[in-house]
């Protein structure tokens, strides 16, 4: 059982240690698209995403192919996640264990005008440029005229959601509802807030409206592009894992930790976003077959294409991150999947000399094949 200190600790309202009748059945995701051979190494480094133009004035997501199903029989045998992923959430819901004091926003309608200076607006946001591009849909900046406040707003179009097969029974719109049911019940000062889902059933837009956070873990120094000093390795590793701890401890697993999705608010605070392949699970029994993150990211486990724990998968990512924020490179990285598969799997890594012995420790800890979750322990090292 946790200490009250140690629920507090996590920013958290004591919704923990619950149980359900039912059992988390095995879940598979498909390895998007990516193939053993001949590979650039960009996709080793990143979700597949979305080829779009930068001048491309609309909202949501309008153009792509259907993501190749690469499931075997085996996972069409397993349970929909989304579906269970669901279920766990009304159930928490049901039973009072969402921790939100301000639940997000559900909108049914939607209004596309212009503002005077002819800024598209949806509802209440005039548009002003677009930030990212994701896999189903791109990021872009508004600002509401109702506060005045920025928000960046996750677009995407249904009917291509729809359209795009994830599993045999199972297409990106699944990813997407999944990722927003899993934000709602989050609240934590290490994870991007979700405000409002704008979802009118008239119209083909679905957006995800969230707190805008400034920017990347900023690099900066001398060293290696994206070394961080000791100093900010260490500041920003603890809101990770604070996030992170507090995910796990709700028993939902991020699934896609890496500084692409660790964003960092003016005042220095890492928040983690992205929660497109993130899945909840009723108790500790977290398995999960083949990753859908990203690969160099990809747990040894993960790699060999065995049933392996979510919460430490999303541990040994936080490894590899703090190896690159400290390193400025990756500790695993070959020419082609495969190749990172096998260094993955099978090599070690190696530290320089003079690192701090205790950071040392750490990264070696974090990236030690199969160990298991993360603790607090390990920030009391560094
Ligand atoms: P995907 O699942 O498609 O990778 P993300 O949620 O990671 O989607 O969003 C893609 C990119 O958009 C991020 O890497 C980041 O640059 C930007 N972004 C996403 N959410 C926010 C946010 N709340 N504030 C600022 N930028 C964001
Ligand atoms: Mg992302």
């Amino acid at each position: 059982m946790r200490s009250v200190d140690e629920v507090a600790e996590m920013g958290c309202c004591g919704c923990f240690g619950f149980s359900f009748a039912r059992k988390p059945e095995k879940l598979g995701r498909p390895n998007r698209g990516y193939g053993t051979n001949g590979w650039s190494r960009e996709p080793l480094l990143q979700q597949q995403e979305v080829e779009e133009g930068e001048d491309d004035d609309d909202d949501g997501f309008d153009s792509g192919d259907i993501i190749n199903d690469t499931s075997t029989e085996d996972e069409e045998a397993c349970h929909s996640p989304v579906k269970r992923s669901e279920e766990i959430l009304i159930d928490r819901a049901q039973n009072g264990l969402i921790c939100r004091e301000i639940p997000v926003k559900e909108t049914h309608e939607v209004v596309r005008t212009e503002d005077e200076d002819g800024n598209k607006m949806v509802n209440e946001y005039a548009r002003e440029h677009k930030i990212g591009a994701g896999s189903y849909g791109k990021v872009v900046l508004y600002r509401s005229c109702t506060d005045d406040k920025h928000y960046a707003i996750k677009a995407f179009h249904k009917s291509h959601l729809l359209k795009l097969r994830v599993a045999p029974s199972e297409t990106a719109m699944g990813d997407v509802l999944r990722e927003v049911s899993i934000m709602k019940m989050l609240c934590h000062p290490n994870i991007v807030n979700l405000i409002e889902v704008i979802d009118d059933p008239t119209t083909d837009h679905f957006y995800m409206v969230l707190e805008y956070v400034e920017g990347k873990w900023v690099c900066e120094g001398t060293g290696p592009p994206c070394v961080l000093g000791e100093d900010k390795a260490r500041k920003y590793l603890r809101d990770i894992v604070s996030g992170l701890m507090y995910l796990h401890a709700h028993n939902i697993i991020h699934g896609d930790i890496k500084p692409d999705n660790l964003l960092v608010t003016a005042s220095g605070r890492v928040k983690i976003g992205d929660f497109s392949v993130s899945q909840a699970f009723e108790d500790d029994n977290d398995k999960l077959r083949r990753s859908p993150g990203t690969p160099v990211f990809t747990a040894p486990e993960c790699c060999l294409g065995e049933r392996y724990h979510g919460k430490a998968a999303d541990t040994w990512a936080v490894g590899v991150t703090l190896y690159c924020m400290i390193l400025g490179k990756y500790p695993f990285l070959g020419e082609t999947l495969q190749d990172t598969y096998d260094k993955i799997v099978n090599n070690s890594i190696t530290l320089p000399d003079d690192m701090n012995p205790l950071l040392k420790n750490l990264i070696e800890g974090l990236l030690c094949k199969g160990q298991a979750s993360i603790s607090t322990a390990c920030l009391k090292l560094f």
